[in-house]
């Protein structure tokens, strides 16, 4: 969600700001800003809407010429989306320019003990407080004034600062929201993620909550904002620049979903082992005791992470038979939840700093659970702050709607479940054969995927449709869910997704004629009580388009329109069904003329709660 980029080195800083921000445009935001640090002070530029405009206003612009800047791509959250909304944002002397992610709670306290020492506020942003914040404590030492207002802020933040005063320096701090430091030689480039970091440098490290770093052209110094030294752990980065680039595609997410096949090999090469029905999943070992005798496990997650989380539920009880619950964690981190002794809670997101999760994974923690990551980005505040977890190794998702991640984090499930099976009640044949189920997934999705255009026409006859429904039960239940979902974030089409034993109990006043209505109908164990189903749908005048098991002659009868998937063990399936579902979203979405990648109102990793 929304972004920052900085730069202090030797080269122009604006066009490299600029590509920065580009880059993390897919986190989404709303407007966009920059500052360049000048002789006399800063050159400021700020734009509604896209980076595009911010790049059209500075074509027009003089200055910008100087090697220290900062920017960013703004997600409102407290003042309207206008120019004077945008950061950056300065003092009323102009002394102090920061960029903000995040949101400063406490900022109407703040805001009143600065009027009474004169401070006028020129925007309607939190953030405007924190930057006459750190100007009012300012004295002589910009990184101790960052730290003096950290020290009275509450929130989240990931912030870069400059100062008139201290025109080489550059101070950046992180409390929520990530924050990535690139070292480059001679060079540093600050940003919320390492898709913007990855063209400088491939040395970077994530700046901890609570932490500053002070950057000037050629030093480095981190500490917390209680003034204790940190030695910060410099890895490197593995993300390569075409992993970023869209190729041949038109849209990241066309990209990412034919990227599957591929994405999944990654993800469980080196860690399945058919012959020995054996699964090496390395950052489980340290904690494989307490995983094992854990009596319960409780997914927490948000949109299509709890969805592949709910699958994680079915997975655990039925390989491993241990008790799990899901839940949204928002919900999970208010509601005072029960954790006991042995007590696992396993958080399941793409980006590893989804706000809500994080914050239910500290209570959990603070409760003395054993905690879990289920993550994609490595080195996120997740993956960092967890016990134990297993990397998605899909690459980096782009494309908000989420695609690829979904299918990692429920190969990554599978995966654990399997592996904690083994090691409870699990069969060594019965694993065997999951494993060899699993390990066709990539070839099977890819049959999927040969199958776009005709699920493109088949979107296309219902595209006009302004309502869906999405219907599945036991394993693709929660893939009725995912397909609702991504329907209705990319196209803006009102779906909904429930078990398709629901329907009779409300939602089958709904059906009226010509309803799409998507039953995932694949053989399994309720495959009658799916048909069942579908026949009274149809009797209501609802037209079926129905994901089934290839070969199977009864359903085309039944359903206007077959979608077909590969036969694959049912605890399995979800990672076939749900590609038709995600690419008819898609098809939807590029039928209806919307930007696919720039969903309305949504942004990639939702780092606010
Ligand atoms: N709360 C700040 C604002 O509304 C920052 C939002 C963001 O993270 O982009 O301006």
């Amino acid at each position: 969600m929304c972004g920052i980029v900085g730069y202090i080195g030797n080269l122009p800083a604006k066009n490299l700001l600029i590509e920065g921000l580009k880059r993390l445009e897919y986190r989404g935001y709303d407007s966009a800003g920059i500052a360049i640090a000048s002789s006399t002070g800063f050159d400021i530029e700020r734009a509604v809407g896209r980076v595009s405009n911010l790049e059209a206003k500075l074509d027009g612009d003089t200055g910008f010429d100087g090697t220290i800047g900062i920017a960013h791509t703004r997600w409102a959250t407290h003042g309207g989306v206008t120019e004077v909304n945008c950061h950056p944002h300065t003092d009323n002397g102009n002394k102090v320019c920061l960029v903000h992610n995040g949101i400063i709670e406490n900022y109407a306290a703040i805001k009143t003990w600065l009027a009474e020492r004169g401070h006028v506020f020129n925007t309607e942003t939190d953030t405007e407080a924190l930057a006459c914040l750190i100007a009012e404590l300012y004295d002589g030492d910009l990184e101790a004034a960052v730290k003096a207002a950290l020290r009275e802020v509450t929130g989240a933040y990931a912030i870069a600062v400059l100062c008139t005063e201290e025109p080489g320096v550059l101070v950046c701090a992180r409390k929520g929201s990530p924050l990535m430091v690139g070292v480059g030689s001679g060079e540093y480039v600050v940003a919320s993620d390492p898709s913007a970091i990855v063209a400088h440098t491939s040395r970077a490290f994530a700046l901890d909550d609570y932490n500053v770093v002070r950057l000037t052209q050629d030093s480095i110094r981190t500490s917390t904002i209680h003034n204790k030294a940190v030695t910060p752990k410099v890895m490197q980065l593995e993300l390569e620049l075409d992993q970023i680039e869209l190729g041949t595609f038109d849209h990241y997410m066309q990209k990412e979903i034919f990227e599957q096949p591929h994405a999944l090999r990654n993800t469980l090469r080196g860690r399945v082992d058919r012959d020995e029905g054996r699964i090496v999943l390395g950052g489980l070992l340290s904690c494989a005791k307490e995983l094992v005798r854990a009596r319960k496990f409780v997914m927490i997650g948000q949109g299509t992470a709890l969805h592949a989380g709910m699958i994680g539920e079915y997975l655990l009880e039925d390989f491993a038979k241990i008790p799990t619950e899901v839940e949204f964690a928002s919900e999970f981190r208010y509601r005072n939840p029960i954790v006991e002794e042995g007590t696992v809670v396993c958080a399941v997101s793409q980006s590893g700093e989804t706000a809500d999760t994080l914050a239910a994974l500290g209570e959990a923690q603070d409760k003395g659970a054993l905690s879990m990551g289920i993550v994609n980005a490595v080195g996120s505040s997740i993956a960092r702050t967890t016990d134990a977890g297993v990397y998605l190794r899909v690459g980096p998702e782009i494309g908000v709607a989420s695609t690829k991640a979904f299918t990692g984090q429920v190969t990554a499930l599978t995966m654990m479940a399997l592996f904690l099976g083994r090691r409870r009640f699990l069969s060594v044949e019965k694993c065997k054969q999951m494993i060899g189920d699993l390990e066709t997934i990539p070839d099977k999705i890819e049959q999927v995927l040969q199958q776009a255009q005709q699920i493109k026409a088949v979107t296309e006859k219902y595209v006009h449709r302004e309502n869906w429904l999405f219907m599945g039960r036991g394993f693709n239940y929660p893939t009725a869910l995912e397909g609702a979902l991504k329907l209705k974030e990319i196209s803006y089409i009102h779906a909904e997704g429930m078990p398709a034993a629901e329907m009779k109990h409300g939602p089958i006043a709904l059906i009226t004629d010509g309803m799409p209505t998507v039953f995932i109908a694949n053989r399994g164990a309720q495959y009658t009580k799916v048909m069942a189903n579908i026949e009274e749908v149809r009797a209501r005048g609802g037209h079926v388009i129905a994901v089934a098991t290839e070969g199977d002659t009864e359903i085309e009868s039944v359903a206007e329109d077959v979608l077909w998937v590969p036969e694959v063990a049912e605890p399995l399936s979800p990672l076939l069904t749900v590609v038709p579902l995600q690419l008819m979203a898609y098809y939807a979405a590029v039928a209806r003329g919307h930007d696919v990648d720039k969903p309305r109102n949504l942004a990639k990793s939702v780092t606010v709660e």
